[in-house]
């Protein structure tokens, strides 16, 4: 078990924006070969792109993926790589230079691991937000239908306002893009 050497990368936006040139001594904990140095884009992508896992812990992106063939635990300290609600596999993040800002916090720089994978929980999302938006968009669709036959002005401040509620629900529900792993 390569816990030994393995990197501990809590936060690798400071680390890798601001630390002493940090990817210059890293090497793959699984392999002990690779040498580890953060790419400016994934392409063409390398064995040796160095991959994150929530927990902070770097390897290897090819020897990563051959892990977590067999494995849903990171190789050094065990965290488990797996949502608790859906079951599927949480992904380690390939860092590149480009991509850095994008990555979110780890567990322990404050970061979370939500109960599902994205994917699940957009689906998720999708159905409250049906559940709670309907009856307005209901509301919204026929004060439209109304003023597209009367065109009085009345008629048409009585939709703008409906649609003004609309986007408001929909603008707190709606989440705002990637924030967890
Ligand atoms: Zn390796
Ligand atoms: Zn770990
Ligand atoms: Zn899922």
């Amino acid at each position: 078990m390569p816990s030994q050497t393995s990197y501990y990368i809590a936060d690798p936006k400071y680390t890798f924006l601001f630390g002493p040139t940090p990817n210059d001594d890293l090497t793959c904990a699984i392999c002990t070969q690779s040498p580890l140095t953060l790419p400016w884009s994934r392409e063409p992508s390398r064995d040796s792109d160095p991959s994150l896992l929530p927990c902070g812990h770097v390897f290897g992106h090819r020897c990563l993926q051959i892990w977590l063939k067999t494995n849903d635990t990171c190789p050094a300290c065990r965290f488990r790589l797996r949502y608790d609600l859906c079951k599927h596999p949480i992904r380690p993040r390939r860092l590149t230079r480009e991509g850095l800002l994008l990555v979110p916090p780890t567990v322990p720089d404050g970061g979370a691991v939500g109960d599902q994978c994205g994917r699940c929980q957009a689906r998720t999302d999708q159905i409250v937000i049906f559940e709670l938006c309907a009856p307005l968009a209901e509301r919204y669709y026929e004060l439209r239908t109304t003023h597209e036959r009367t065109g009085s002005e009345a008629d048409r401040t009585k939709m703008v306002y409906a649609k003004g509620q609309l986007d408001k629900v929909m603008q707190a529900l709606v989440p705002p893009g990637e924030r967890q792993w």
